[in-house]
């Protein structure tokens, strides 16, 4: 039972660097090509977002874009 704890621990120890090593690399925008003015859009309840980190709202829905432009303002990027 405790081993089955840990492990599920692990695993998701895993996902996240997963997710943060996803978020490290913006996507180029498709308007404007720029990729270093990209930032990932955070949605939820984050008292501290991460440094390069948009807020994107309180809920996330299947249409919400993932990425935000901050030079042309566009958003895309399904996520
Ligand atoms: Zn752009």
């Amino acid at each position: 039972m405790f081993n089955g704890f840990a492990r599920l621990r692990d695993t998701f120890d895993d996902l996240s660097d997963r997710w943060e090593r996803r978020n490290d690399r913006p996507e180029p925008c498709p308007k404007c090509g720029d990729s270093s003015q990209v930032r990932v859009i955070a949605y939820g309840l984050i008292r501290n977002p991460r440094k390069g980190t948009v807020m994107g709202g309180c809920c996330i829905s299947e249409a919400s874009p993932k990425w935000r432009c901050l030079r042309c303002k566009s958003e895309f990027g399904l996520s």
